[in-house]
């Protein structure tokens, strides 16, 4: 994928691969951000950062699903231009108490406003920080529309990579991953790149929590109830990615987003288990090098360095104490216990619609878990399931994937009806 070697970054046009120091003149003054996902987790740690900074962001698009009054008071800290509620049903309470506050921002509402927006000329940064499929179409819109894109919602790449390649690729945009290894992966490679081999790249290794279960054997994940799945050790995420993180389908997922924002070969990513997240991954070289990127466990870090890129601000992260941390651990995923990182490898290794079916399952599968309504341990299973029922199709099309995304949803509903409920 296009990364990090976007030609429509503002300034002279000169290339980002010129040696050191990069000329000024390449970095806008003040960059526009849309923060797609502003009251959720991600898009909280990006307005701290943006705040932090008013002389170089702004945050000029704000969009949210369907906290109304979080995004409203969103908009009295920030004014943006526009704000963007994805409930068609909220558009006219939004506009409603926009007016009231007496804010110049617009109102809209809905998917196709969220796509408008993405590629709309309020922004010429895009933080895709949706949770799950619902992000897809605006994060493919900020890529067609060549907009940076600063990328944490990793489902629309497992979904889509091919097409977001393509579209990234159309757009002669930028993108800058979010997710905190893959922006660690993006520090240690060199900024310019034809290919992982042509840069004497051997591995990456990702780098994995464990979650709140490490250690833990199946027949003691039984009970498991959604606070628990939630209590994340080392970081503060939304609930959905947080039980991913205890199945360790989050690690699954990015061992797909790494093969296509890196270009690299499945036996190429190997994921090791660090409890501390203090080393967020890992590059090994040809020569037996091997750069790692290193901090606190805070996104902020990553969302500084994505929105600031190449160069670097203070994003409020406290300093790495390496004599207070002491240790730092490493040892090889359970995979007999936490199936969901094989089950992302062989969706992987299948290609075509495959990996859009897995993702499609393990929402249906997270959220039935987080109603109370699926076992922990059932969720790795319906998802196996799932792939077994639905074949995957070789075609990526956006009309195939959507289309594989809804029968595998029909398909993982049906199954928990019958087998779990
Ligand atoms: P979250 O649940 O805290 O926030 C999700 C945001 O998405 C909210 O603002 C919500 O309003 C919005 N949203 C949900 N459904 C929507 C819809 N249908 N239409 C429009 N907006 C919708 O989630 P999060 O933890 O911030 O994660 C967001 C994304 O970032 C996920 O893809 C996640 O995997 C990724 N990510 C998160 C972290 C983290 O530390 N939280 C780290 C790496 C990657
Ligand atoms: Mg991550």
């Amino acid at each position: 994928m296009n990364q990090g070697t976007g030609n429509r970054e503002q300034g002279t046009g000169t290339s980002h691969s010129a040696p050191f120091p990069v000329p000024r003149s390449l970095f806008l003054a003040t960059r526009s951000v849309a923060v797609l996902g502003a009251t959720g987790s991600i898009g909280g740690s990006a307005l701290d950062v943006i705040a932090r900074h008013p002389d170089r962001f702004r945050a000029s698009v704000l969009a949210a699903h369907r906290k109304l009054d979080e995004l409203v008071a969103l908009c009295v800290r920030f004014r943006p231009d526009l704000a963007v509620i994805a409930d068609p049903a909220l558009e006219h309470s939004l506009r409603d108490k926009l007016a009231a506050a007496g804010l110049p921002t617009r109102a809209a509402a809905g998917e196709a406003a969220l796509r408008d927006a993405a590629a709309g000329e309020c922004c010429d940064t895009v933080i895709a920080a949706i949770v799950g499929a619902a992000g897809l179409e605006s994060t493919l819109a900020a890529a067609r529309a060549g907009k940076r894109l600063l990328l944490a919602n990793k489902e629309s790449v497992v979904m889509a990579g091919a097409l977001l390649a393509e579209a990234l690729a159309a757009g002669g945009g930028t993108l800058i991953p979010i997710d905190s290894e893959h922006n660690a992966i993006f520090q240690c490679l060199p900024p310019q790149r034809a290919s992982l081999a042509a840069s004497g790249v051997r591995k990456i290794l990702l780098t994995a929590s464990g979650g709140p279960f490490r250690g833990k054997r199946r027949a003691e994940l039984a009970g498991i109830t959604p606070d628990q799945a939630c209590a994340h050790p080392n970081w503060v995420m939304g609930r959905k990615i947080s039980v991913d993180s205890a199945t360790l389908m989050n690690k699954g997922l990015e061992v797909i987003e790494a093969h296509w924002l890196f270009s690299a070969a499945p036996e190429q990513i190997e994921v090791v288990v660090h409890p501390q997240s203090i080393v967020h991954s890992l590059v090994e070289y040809a020569d037996g090098s091997v750069l790692a990127q290193l901090g606190n466990p805070d996104m902020r870090t990553a969302l500084a360095h994505a929105l600031a890129w190449p160069e670097r601000v203070d994003a409020g992260v406290k300093p790495l104490d390496l004599k207070t941390i002491g240790q730092l651990q490493f040892e090889a995923p359970d995979r007999d216990t936490f199936r969901c990182l094989d089950l992302a490898y062989q969706v992987l290794a299948a290609g075509g619609t495959a990996p859009t079916v897995l993702n499609a399952a393990n929402e249906i599968a997270v959220a039935a878990f987080l109603e109370g309504s699926l076992p922990f341990l059932a969720i790795a299973e319906l998802i196996e399931a799932t792939l077994a029922a639905v074949p995957a199709e070789p075609q990526t099309t956006l009309e195939a994937l959507v289309y594989a995304d809804l029968t595998a949803r029909r398909e993982a509903q049906r199954i928990m009806r019958r087998a779990f409920c």
